[in-house]
């Protein structure tokens, strides 16, 4: 028995299938939607007749002919016929490219913070991760760091873009002017963005006049209201933090005005108890910039693992964001005006995702899947020490370190890196509904410093479950207006929808 490729998904309205094979998104009746489902289940009759209220004998044949119409003449319904998988990033793939260079550096530039969040990761519960200290990066290694900067980014061409992370890198507000003066020096002209990763608390009216005058992105860190920020984000002497992370964002938005905070000012929420993303969405609608909302990393012991999927409220969310898609005077296209940047942010990506899908094209017998960055190519992250690391989220991880400030990015390193996730083991691919549209990556393969196959798989569930619910969103809203999503920047699926 061929086993269907697909995943079915139910709308109050509709039962659809989404056939991986074909890329396509197919209107099916109830009783085909259960029977695709549960394919292997449903050939043997015992089980068909304990289930007969839901398919009974007759329009289980009905639906077992359809299909196999549609598998023969068709080529819907059929099974998955991969034979190899592949990550999106091989070894192969750098042969031509340029891995010497990168336009993006994040330079960790003090290890210390004047908060003490529960969930840190550098709060000494995470054996692998670093903890609080007072190491900060010596001036010689953020001057090597940016003349690296520069010289990669003249060489390319590109724009390049200089971060400054911490611990809180706002204690060292001098160094990081001292930085930028230097590299604004060096660029002499070359293009620049800068950015900064802050708990905001510490922001004064020279430092966000600052910060306005050179554009830099801000991404700041607020849970949510005061009872759900204060329970994790605290001072070192236990006080909750909201008072002034509230203060430091009024500056940015009284300082920069409407638009720099709109398209400068990025807040992350991170997804604590109790869950209720109903009441984070209240909270945040009236920001009128970009909320995305962040999910702990991976621990057996904290927080049970939270996913946004297990989170509650994730249906008021879709709900909101379908009826702003299908409104008629819809007004804006930017959601981030209309009190709707976090389900957007939360599941936008994924619809602009579905939509741009290129339906009817087959899949083969080979596939890519991941979404890893060119480990060193796109960004890269310095330590206090100038050691260079894939990104912040595997700071500290030797397997994922790929050179220093001095020697620049070691092209070996990153070999070692391909050829490592190369050999892990890609079966399970073979049969995931997601397998054209996964994007995890690195961090999302690692624990403890090692390719960890728990953490994988506890990514791909994640994953699956929030295309899942991305895939209903976007049915309901095809239910509604056939058009509602045309106005994404890029072509549209041609066929969104088949019926069948
Ligand atoms: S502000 Fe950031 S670095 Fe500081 S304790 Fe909180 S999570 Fe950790
Ligand atoms: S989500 Fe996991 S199983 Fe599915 S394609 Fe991606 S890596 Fe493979």
């Amino acid at each position: 028995m061929s086993v269907p490729f697909v995943k079915v998904v139910r709308t109050d309205q509709n039962t659809y299938a989404y056939d991986v094979n074909t890329n396509s998104i197919l209107r099916v009746s109830p009783a085909i939607g259960s029977i695709l489902e549960d394919y292997e289940a449903w050939t043997n009759p015992a089980y068909r007749q304990k289930h007969v209220k839901i398919v009974n004998e007759e329009q289980y044949h009905q639906a077992i002919a359809f299909i196999e119409t549609q598998q023969s003449k068709h080529g819907f319904f059929l099974p998955s016929g991969l034979a190899s998988i592949q990550p999106n990033l091989t070894v192969s793939d750098i042969q031509n490219e340029d891995v010497h260079v990168c336009t993006h550096l994040i330079l960790n530039i003090t290890d210390s913070c004047n908060f003490r969040c529960r969930y840190c990761v550098y709060s000494g519960n995470y054996p692998t991760r670093r903890t609080h200290s007072g190491r900060t990066m010596s001036w010689h290694t953020a001057q090597k760091a940016i003349d690296l900067l520069v010289k990669h980014g003249r060489r390319l061409d590109e724009r390049v873009t200089l971060g400054f992370y911490g611990g809180e890198p706002l204690l060292r507000f001098g160094f990081i002017q001292q930085a930028v003066e230097h590299a604004k020096q060096a660029l002499n002209g070359h293009p620049y963005l800068f950015s900064i990763t802050t708990n905001a608390s510490l922001l004064t009216d020279e430092m966000t006049n600052y910060l306005v005058e050179h554009r830099f992105v801000v991404t700041l860190s607020l849970d949510g209201p005061k009872t759900i920020h204060d329970s994790n984000r605290r001072f070192q002497n236990g006080r909750g933090t909201f008072e002034r992370v509230i203060a430091g964002i009024q500056k940015l938005h009284q300082i920069g005005g409407d638009d720099y905070f709109r398209d400068y000012v990025n807040i992350s929420a991170v997804l604590t108890p109790p869950y209720e993303l109903g009441r984070l969405q209240a909270f945040f609608a009236p920001f009128p910039t970009s909320v995305r909302i962040a999910t702990l990393e991976f621990r057996d012991d904290l927080y049970a693992n939270m996913t946004l999927h297990r989170a509650r409220g994730l249906e008021r969310l879709c709900d909101l964001l379908k009826r702003y898609c299908v409104s008629r005077d819809r007004k804006h296209q930017d959601f981030r005006l209309v009190g709707l940047s976090l389900p957007y942010e939360l599941l936008g990506r994924e619809l602009k995702r579905i939509h741009r899908r290129t339906p009817d094209s087959r899949l083969g017998e080979t596939a890519k899947v991941l979404g890893l960055c060119f480990p060193g190519r796109v960004r890269g992250f310095v330590d206090c020490s100038g050691d260079i690391y894939v990104c912040e989220r595997v700071e500290g991880n030797e397997n994922m370190k790929i050179g220093t400030v001095n020697d620049g990015i070691d092209e070996r390193k990153v070999r070692n890196i391909l050829e490592a996730v190369g050999r892990l083991d890609f079966s399970q691919c073979q049969r995931c509904w997601l397998v054209r549209m996964c994007r995890l990556c690195f961090a999302h393969l690692v624990e403890n410093g090692r390719y960890s196959d728990k953490k994988w798989r506890f990514s791909c569930t994640g994953s699956q479950d929030h295309y899942s619910t991305a895939l209903k969103l976007y049915c309901e809203i095809l239910e509604e207006d056939e058009t509602a999503l045309d106005f994404v920047d890029a072509a549209p699926a041609q066929y969104p929808i088949h019926d069948m």
